[in-house]
């Protein structure tokens, strides 16, 4: 069985025998297809060494020369991009469509990434006083890491390594050991574009290789993403280090469904964004708030019919709808979360618990699932399900589903579906979330704009690629220059001027 091993100074480091090691399944057929190779200490020490020795020249190669490669890398991720989803495909399960769609979002930072002569001109100022000019740099930091979760396992590390790299950093990334062989393949392509060896390196592991990027002085900042008690571990972790983090976290996105709402489109919309990827994205839309028993009852019948159709099986077959989740312990705990529902009063009404998927009988598959009556004080609510399932909660006003928004821990995505542009505005002053969609079930940000939550979805100030990630990646320093016509200026100042 193959060993996915790791990538330091451009090279396949060799495993030793007694190399701890963690089998990576095909989610659906159930079985493990492969091995990956958890890191030592010593190995990301290695990783970490070679970053740091590449540091110098690479922070003085001239931003342009370093957009150049991303140029290139953007081609080749173009070039390879079948080969890429299908690796995602393998070792996540997700549609081979989803798969494109996933590493498309991924290019898209490559692309912004290679604005960094842009980004990176900084700020100035002519004459602030006489003969005196004041500007602002942004400096590379050093070392700097990606922890990375499973569910994007092409796109989320290309939010994070293309812009720290180009800003001038050097680059440690430890994906998800779950589904670690697209980011090796991306790194790969990364070389194949010309980057000098030590600048990018990839360690796969688990807690181990965590802990050491965490409390090594070398390494200077952590991206994290993935749910939110490691985020939240991650983040007072590297802090208390002396790092600078951006940790983000778990997610619970309710989706307001108003009783003037475009019915069809609010099922349309809330059928891709709750099942699509099985429900394991951080952006799914797993409740819908319905205002008024009218809206809630015309809902759930249409959302039910609509349900039927759906086509849940393997990533090769295009037909399907959405795939298997990642594990076997994942596809209990979202049974799990089903079940308490039920035992909580709430009404399963289609239940996609057992699924029978033709030829893949051992995969890890959940079917559509749509639950009625759910309650705030339910543990299946409160909690990140991060599976195929809908939860339908019925308010009384747009207020008061307005305040059980607020009220909940997570504050990653949500959504209006509304026709009264009145509402939607006051929607969106008010709530407390990070990302909002106006009839937008998905408000993913584009490339050019940066995407993070509020509440416990983001331990941290800045969120990921986009604009932040340039104030992320770099450190200002403000020079304040004169150059006297006389020579040295002669008297002393002991006060600041008046
Ligand atoms: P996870 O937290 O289990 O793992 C994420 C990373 O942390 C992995 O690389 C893993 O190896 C590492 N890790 C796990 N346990 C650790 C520990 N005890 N100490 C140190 N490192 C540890 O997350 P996951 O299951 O891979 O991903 C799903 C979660 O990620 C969901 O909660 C989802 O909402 C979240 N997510 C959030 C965003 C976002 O942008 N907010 C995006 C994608 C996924």
């Amino acid at each position: 069985m193959k060993t996915v091993g790791h990538l330091i100074n451009n090279r396949a480091v060799a495993l030793a025998d007694n190399t701890r090691t963690t089998p990576v399944y095909n989610p659906a057929t159930g079985q493990a297809s492969k091995k990956v190779a958890l890191a030592s200490t010593a190995t990301v020490e290695e990783a970490i060494a070679a970053a740091e020795a590449a540091y110098p020249a690479w922070r003085n190669t001239p931003p342009q020369k370093r957009a150049a490669i991303m140029f290139r890398f953007k081609e080749l991720l173009e070039k390879n991009a079948e080969r890429i989803a299908e690796v995602v495909g393998e070792e996540h399960g997700k549609i081979s469509h989803d798969a494109m769609g996933e590493l498309q979002r991924g290019i898209e930072c490559v692309e912004y990434a290679c604005a960094a002569p842009e980004l990176l001109k900084g700020e100035h100022s002519r004459n602030v006083g006489p003969g005196i000019d004041c500007w602002s740099e942004f400096q590379a930091l050093g070392v700097v890491t990606g922890i990375t979760p499973f569910n994007f396992p092409a796109m989320v590390p290309l939010w994070m390594y293309p812009m720290a790299i180009v800003c001038g950093n050097t680059f440690v990334l430890k994906p998800s050991e779950r589904n670690p062989s697209s980011a090796m393949l991306v790194a790969e392509l990364l070389h194949e574009a010309g980057l000098p060896a030590g600048v990018l390196n990839v360690v796969n592991g688990d807690k181990e290789a965590v802990d050491v990027l965490l409390r090594d002085e070398r390494v200077k900042a952590v991206s994290f993403v993935g749910s939110t008690p490691i985020a939240e571990y991650i983040y007072t972790t590297a802090n208390a280090n002396g790092k600078r983090c951006q940790a983000l976290g778990g997610a619970k996105n309710h989706a307001i469904v108003m009783p003037d709402a475009d019915m069809d489109n609010a099922v349309n919309q809330l059928l891709g964004a709750a099942f699509g990827s099985s429900g394991e994205r951080c952006m799914a839309l797993s409740v819908a708030v319905a205002v008024g028993d009218a809206a809630a009852d015309a809902l759930i019948s249409k959302m039910s019919v609509a349900m039927q159709p759906l086509k849940v099986g393997a990533y090769s077959d295009s037909s399907n709808d959405f795939g298997p989740v990642i594990t076997r312990q994942h596809q209990e705990k979202v049974v799990g979360f089903i079940d308490s529902a039920e035992q909580d009063g709430a009404k399963i009404v289609v239940d996609g618990r057992n699924p029978k998927i033709e030829g893949f009988e051992d995969g890890f598959f959940v079917g559509a699932t749509l639950i009625d009556g759910v309650t705030t004080n339910m543990e299946s609510y409160k909690q990140e399900i991060f599976g195929p399932v809908l939860q339908v909660v019925r308010v009384n006003s747009m207020d008061e589903a307005m305040q059980m928004i607020n009220d909940h821990e997570y504050g990653n995505g949500t959504c209006i579906f509304t026709r009264d542009g009145e509402a939607a505005r006051y929607f969106s002053d008010n709530i407390q979330v990070g990302m909002v969609g106006i009839n937008v079930p998905l408000p993913v940000p584009v490339a050019y704009h940066s995407f993070g939550g509020w509440k416990r979805s983001l331990f941290g100030d800045l969120h990921a690629y986009g604009p932040d990630a340039v104030r992320f990646y770099t450190k200002r320093k403000t020079i304040t220059q004169r150059w006297p016509s006389s020579g040295v200026r002669e008297g002393v100042d002991f006060s600041f001027p008046a």
